[in-house]
C-alpha cells in the first residue's frame, strides 16, 4: 500500500469548521489511494504508519487544494497576445481577433499555472477565444479534456452553448444588415448560414455522450454552460436546465458581468436576469453564476434562497471595468460566494493566492466600525475552498477530512513568514496577507503528487512554454489574417453600437468615495440603511 504522510507545522483540515478550522499543530494527513484516510498529530500517525512516504515537514503549512471556479483555459493570456483591458463588449471582438495557438497546449499550460498557485480544481467554462474555429467544437472540447487529464488537475468542465446576439446585444438579423456588406458576409461565413448556429445543432446529444464518457472519471465532471442569458434564448436555458436534471449535473452561467448586460436583460425581460432565471426554474444549488457583479438586493436574496452560488472574479471585474462585487453583503445574506480568476489575474500569472488577497482587500469597504461585516482572512479562505467545492459541484473536495479527496497543497511556511512574522499572527492571516504562488512547494490531486518541490512530475513545463511561444511568434495564416482584419473592423461597429451605454439608471449602484457627486444621486440601499 503506497500511503503518503503529508506533514505540516500547521495543518488546516477544514475551513468550514468554525472556530478552530480543524487546525492541527505539528499535524499530518494520511493519504491512501485518492483519499484522505486519517488526520491527526504527526508523531502519532508516523508511529502507526511507518511505511508511508513522508512529504513536508514542521516548516510547512498543509491545507486543502484551492478551487478556481471560473477558468477559461488560456495558458497565454490575452494581454500576452497583445491586448489591453477594455469594457467586455469592446474586448470580445478584440480577443476573437487574437491568433489561435493550440488548444491542447494552451489548456495544459493554463493548468500548470493554476497548479503552481495551489489550485487543484477549476471550473473550466469552455469558451473558445479562437472563436472562428467553433466549427471544430468537438475537437476543441476533447483537446481541453485531454490537457486536463495530462496535467492532473481536477476539473468541472462546463461545455458552452449559446444561440443568439453573436456580435452585440441585438439579434444577428438586425445587426448584420447594418454592417458594410463585405464585413457582414465574412461574419456570416463563420457564424453559419442562419446567423444563429454558432454551436452545433447537436449540442445536447454531444453533451449527453461526453457526460457519459466521463461518468466514471475521478477528476472530471461535466457540466453545462449556457454562456450567458444575453446570448441564450429562454428555450435554450430551459433545455439546459432539463438536461442538467436528467444527467444529475449542474450549470455554470455568466450573468450580469457588465452594466451593459444588466441594461439589456432588464429591458428585455422587464425584470432582472436573476429574477427571470428564477421564473424559468433555472436556478438552484447546482447552479453557479460567473461574475454576477450587477445584482440588486432582491437578486442576492433569490440566490441565497435558491442555493445558487456566485463566483467572484475580482481582478477580471476590475480589468474589464465592471466594478466590485458586494462580497460582504452577499455573505451576510447567505449567498455561497466562491472565487475565480477568469484567466485575467492580477499580475496576469494565475496566482490564486494573490486573487484571494485582492478579494479580501476589496471587501473591506469604509463602513465604520463593524468588524462582523468585514470579511476576514478565514471567510476568504473558505470562499476559495469549501464554497468553491459547492460552486464546482464537487462535494468531496475543499477540506481534508477522512474520506475527502486527497487534494492537498503544501506551502513553504518558512518562506511565507520570511524573515519574521510575529507568532501571534494566525496562519490563515499569513496566507491571506503574504502567500504567493512561489510559496507553493508541493501539490497533490487525487492523492497523486503532481507538483513536487516546485517541479511538475509528469509534464515538462518549459517545453510546453517553448512550443506555445513558437506558435505565437509564427505569422498568421492568410485565413487568420483575413479574420483578424474583419475583427478590427467589427470593433469599430460595436463601439458605435454601444455608444451611450450604459444608461444613467444602470450606472454604478455603489460608490467609490462618499465625496463623489454620484454618491448623492445613486446611493446603495445597503449603505443608506447604515447611514453611511
Ligand atoms: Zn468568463
Amino acid at each position: 500500500m503506497n500511503d503518503k504522510l503529508i506533514r505540516g507545522g500547521t495543518v488546516l483540515t477544514d475551513p468550514s469548521a468554525l472556530p478552530e478550522w480543524g487546525l492541527i499543530e505539528d499535524g499530518a494527513v494520511l493519504v491512501r489511494g485518492d483519499s484522505v484516510a486519517e488526520v491527526g498529530a504527526y508523531e502519532e500517525l508516523r508511529e502507526r504508519h511507518p511505511q508511508a512516504e513522508e512529504i513536508g515537514s514542521e516548516r510547512h503549512v498543509v491545507m486543502p487544494g484551492l478551487i478556481n471556479t471560473h477558468h477559461h483555459g488560456f495558458g497565454i493570456t490575452s494581454f500576452q497576445l497583445g491586448t489591453l483591458d477594455d469594457y467586455l463588449e469592446q474586448w470580445i471582438p478584440v480577443i476573437w481577433g487574437l491568433k489561435p495557438l493550440d488548444r491542447y497546449l494552451e489548456v495544459l499550460y493554463g493548468d500548470l499555472q493554476n497548479l503552481r498557485s495551489g489550485v487543484t480544481t477549476h471550473l473550466h467554462a469552455s469558451y473558445f477565444r479562437d472563436w472562428a474555429y467553433n466549427h471544430a467544437f468537438k475537437e476543441q472540447t476533447y483537446a481541453s479534456l485531454r490537457a486536463h487529464a495530462d496535467s492532473g488537475i481536477r476539473t468541472s468542465y462546463a461545455v458552452q452553448v449559446l444561440n443568439r446576439n453573436t456580435f452585440v446585444y441585438q439579434d444577428d438579423e438586425e445587426f448584420l444588415p447594418s454592417l458594410p456588406p463585405e464585413l457582414a458576409e465574412t461574419l456570416r461565413e463563420f457564424v453559419g448560414p442562419s446567423g444563429q448556429e454558432q454551436v452545433p445543432g447537436d449540442y445536447f446529444e454531444f453533451l449527453e455522450a461526453i457526460h457519459e464518457e466521463f461518468a466514471g472519471s475521478s477528476r472530471t465532471r461535466i457540466l453545462l454552460a449556457p454562456v450567458n442569458p444575453v446570448w441564450c434564448t429562454d428555450d435554450l436555458l430551459r433545455r439546459a436546465r432539463q438536461a442538467a436534471d436528467s444527467l444529475e449535473t449542474g450549470l455554470h452561467i455568466h450573468l450580469n458581468e457588465t452594466p451593459f448586460q444588466r441594461q439589456y436583460t432588464n429591458r428585455l425581460y422587464g425584470r432582472t436576469a436573476v429574477a427571470h432565471l428564477e421564473k424559468l426554474g433555472v436556478l438552484g444549488p447546482d447552479v453557479s453564476l460567473g461574475h454576477a457583479v450587477w445584482l440588486d438586493e432582491d437578486d442576492m436574496d433569490i440566490c441565497a434562497a435558491s442555493g445558487t452560488s456566485v463566483c467572484h472574479n475580482p481582478t477580471s471585474n476590475l480589468r474589464l471595468r465592471n466594478g466590485i462585487l458586494p462580497v460582504a453583503r452577499m455573505l451576510e445574506k447567505g449567498v455561497n460566494v466562491s472565487i475565480g480568476m477568469d484567466g485575467n489575474s492580477f499580475a496576469d500569472d494565475e496566482d490564486m493566492l494573490a486573487e484571494m488577497r485582492l478579494a479580501h482587500k476589496l471587501s473591506l469597504l469604509p463602513r465604520g466600525l463593524e468588524p462582523a461585516r468585514a470579511p476576514s482572512s478565514f471567510d476568504v479562505l473558505r470562499m476559495a475552498t469549501v464554497n468553491g467545492a459547492r460552486s464546482a459541484g464537487q462535494p468531496a473536495i475543499g477540506s481534508l477530512r477522512p474520506g475527502s479527496k486527497a487534494d492537498i497543497v503544501v506551502l513553504d511556511g518558512g518562506r511565507m513568514r520570511y524573515p519574521y512574522t510575529a507568532p501571534s499572527i494566525h496562519v490563515v492571516d499569513s496566507i491571506l496577507y503574504r502567500a504567493k504562488h512561489g510559496d507553493v512547494e508541493t501539490v497533490l490531486v487525487d492523492g497523486e503528487v503532481v507538483l513536487r518541490d516546485r517541479r511538475f512530475v509528469n509534464v515538462d513545463e518549459a517545453e510546453i512554454a517553448q512550443r506555445l511561444r513558437a506558435l505565437a511568434e509564427a505569422p498568421p495564416s492568410p485565413e487568420v489574417a483575413r479574420w483578424q482584419k474583419a475583427m478590427a473592423e467589427l470593433q469599430r461597429h460595436t463601439r458605435e453600437f454601444y455608444t451611450g451605454w450604459p444608461a444613467e439608471e444602470e450606472r454604478p449602484c455603489y460608490v467609490v468615495n462618499c465625496g463623489h457627486e454620484a454618491a448623492a444621486r445613486v446611493p446603495v440601499a445597503a449603505l443608506e440603511e447604515e447611514g453611511a
